[in-house]
């Protein structure tokens, strides 16, 4: 095998292991979540959040009105205990259990318009969660699709590189290097096919006597390109 036929199996390798990367890199940058997903589980996160900032209101609230009502009786209590005599201090006793029935009414129709957000924020949260288990579970199967791609790419790179390797190590230094060279000028394409008399790289028509010379197997440079000839 010809030097150049030797660099010519190392580009189809590389043309393929470029390919395969490639592909691999959008695998990769496929399996992540898509802004769908993302959003629904803000949404559930958000209306959980949201729920129990009502829950609490509302358990807050009830304390409230349980306090408010044992003072309330605790006032009565006194008042109807025939131990207090004071005039003052029975006017003050009664007012004081007027304003804590007030207080408890107010507190009343609060725990009524809270109750209202949790029922809310519940139906919020069970709509949530819904949707986030449908679109999780969507993207599960899709994810699942796309890991099985990649697990191949991976295998086949992994093959890929080390035929490239065994390739790699019967190629001369010199060699090497004008090919890594060519490879980083060319867009990754440092030898070009023949196609009767045109390049494949880049389509231009080359002479004849060029042709004979890559059929002889001598290093040739495509005119239009400066890639490295060979006949498949
Ligand atoms: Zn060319």
């Amino acid at each position: 095998m010809t030097q150049v036929h030797q660099l010519y199996q190392l580009q189809k390798l590389d043309t393929e292991i470029d390919d395969k990367k490639k592909r691999l890199g959008d695998v990769l940058k496929a399996q992540k979540e898509p802004p769908a997903l993302v959003a629904v589980r803000q949404r559930a996160a958000v209306a959980a959040a949201e729920l129990q900032k009502w829950q609490g209101k509302h358990q807050n609230l009830t304390l409230e009105v349980g306090s408010v009502s044992a003072k309330a009786k605790t006032s009565e209590t006194r008042l109807y205990s025939g131990k207090v005599t004071n005039t003052k201090e029975l006017t003050d006793l009664q007012h004081e259990i007027e304003a804590l029935a007030r207080r408890k009414a107010a507190l009343e129709d609060e725990v009524l318009e809270v109750l209202v957000k949790v029922e809310d924020a519940q139906r919020e949260k069970t709509a949530a969660d819904e949707a986030l288990s449908t679109a999780a579970a969507q993207w599960e199967k899709q994810s699942a699709h796309l890991k099985a791609d990649q697990n191949e790419l991976a295998l086949a790179l992994h093959k890929l590189m080390q035929s490239r390797q065994s390739k790699a190590a019967v190629v001369d230094a010199a060699s090497m290097q004008e090919y890594e060279q060519l490879r980083k000028q060319k867009h990754g394409l440092a030898v070009a096919g023949l196609r009767v008399n045109m390049c494949l790289g880049c389509r231009t028509t080359v002479s004849a006597n060029k042709v004979k010379e890559v059929d002889e197997g001598r290093k040739v440079y495509c005119g239009g390109c400066g890639r490295l000839l060979v006949t498949p």
